[in-house]
């Protein structure tokens, strides 16, 4: 490792451990990722391969910072696909979020944020939809998205470690990292493990079922019903995710076949270019947990004595949460329940970053 280059070593190569390091990089760190799953991997608690994967913000008119994350994640990643990079995973196409009810009359922050926003003419709505807006949006390919960030971070000179941790501090201990004296710290980034690692009661997860089909979907369509929603999201290069569940604290790792039933027979409705004789051709059905934490994510940077040695530790987890899919009437939603994901790790990564300039005194 470079002489006198600051050293940090990210727990966590998940979207937002990525992001994170990448951020990192960018900032003149040196940076090691240390994970026990990477992009590819398969396991019903890497959430990031079980994603949708869609942009759309949760962020109530009251959450000024998630606003900021969510704002700056679009500008990003419009700014990636205006400049032509390709092998993103990403595609910008409309998405159409219907509610079967009223708009409360208040304006809509983000609006001014998205591309080509319009609420919708009555007469273009679906039956029982009371309200409608129609937006540019984007739709993620999780495995793709992830595969290029991996790609730039290697570009910038990523160091990675494959391997499990039983706590925090045990990554000090690792090889390469306990005898360099540049390391001051690290940034756990380890989702829902953060409950038993990071001893935090909050973090629960949120189970989704989700079904991927043949076909790529023309646009983004979600319905809100009471107590329900459904979705369609395209996932670039490989078919459209169908969904979708939000079970708060349910670990249940089976597939729920009468849930499985439910999603198809309410996506059918907003998805009929797909249907091959009345059925979807399923490729796949995949169960995994939104890693969620009461409160709201948790950024936070504290101090830990580790050999003698100050050693600094970015908390950077529980960007997943549950409460209602979209905001479309603009109602301050289980604000406890702040969701945070892939639509917000560009911005969230900077926060940390920020935080962690601001204890390092750079
Ligand atoms: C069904 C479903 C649909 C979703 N849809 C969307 C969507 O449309 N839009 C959106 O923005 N988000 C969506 N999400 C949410 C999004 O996927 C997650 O919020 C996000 O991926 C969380 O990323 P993360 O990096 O925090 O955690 P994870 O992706 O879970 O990564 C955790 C990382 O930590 C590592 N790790 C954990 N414990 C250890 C240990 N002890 N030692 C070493 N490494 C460890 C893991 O190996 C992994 O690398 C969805 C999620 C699900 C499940």
């Amino acid at each position: 490792m470079a002489a006198n280059k600051k050293e940090i070593v990210v727990l966590g190569a998940g979207v937002i451990g990525l992001q994170t390091a990448l951020t990192l990089l960018e900032n003149g760190y040196g940076v090691t990722i240390v994970a026990k799953h990477w992009p590819g991997d398969d396991d019903i608690n890497y959430a990031s391969m079980k994603a949708g994967a869609h942009w759309r913000t949760h962020a109530g008119p009251e959450d000024i910072l998630g606003q900021k994350f969510d704002t700056e994640t679009y500008q990003y990643w419009k700014g990636l696909l205006d400049e032509g990079v390709e092998g993103t995973g990403l595609e910008i196409l409309p998405d159409i979020p219907t509610s079967e009810t009223t708009n409360n009359g208040a304006a809509i922050w983000w609006s001014t944020v998205v591309g080509n926003y319009r609420v919708m003419d009555p007469a273009e709505l679906p039956t029982g939809a009371h309200f409608g807006v129609i937006y540019e949006s984007f739709c993620i390919n999780p495995s793709k998205y992830c595969d290029f960030l991996l790609g730039r971070l290697g570009d910038l000179g990523i160091k990675t470690i494959t391997t499990e941790v039983d706590s925090l501090e045990e990554v000090f201990e690792l090889p390469g990292i306990e005898d360099d004296d540049n390391v001051v710290g690290m940034v756990n980034c380890i989702g829902l493990a953060a409950k038993e690692l990071a001893h935090d009661e909050r973090v629960f997860p949120t189970r989704g079922q989700t079904i991927l089909v043949k076909g790529e979907a023309e646009m983004a369509r979600l319905r809100r019903g009471d107590g329900w929603i459904c979705y369609v999201i395209r996932r670039p290069g490989q078919g459209t995710i169908l969904g979708g569940s939000y079970q708060e604290d349910d670990w249940n790792a089976d597939l729920d076949e009468t849930l499985s039933t439910r999603i198809q027979e309410r996506c059918a409705a907003l998805a009929p270019e797909l249907l091959v004789d009345g059925k979807f051709d399923i490729i796949s059905q995949q169960v995994g947990r939104r890693p969620s934490r009461r409160g709201g994510p948790r950024i936070e940077v504290k101090w830990t004595k580790h050999n003698g040695s100050e050693r600094l530790i970015c908390h950077h987890y529980g960007h997943s949460g549950a409460g209602c899919v979209i905001n479309l009437q603009n109602e301050e939603i289980e604000k406890d329940l702040m969701i945070s994901r892939y639509q917000n790790s560009y911005g969230s990564a900077k926060e940390a970053v920020r935080l962690i300039n601001q204890s390092l005194k750079r």
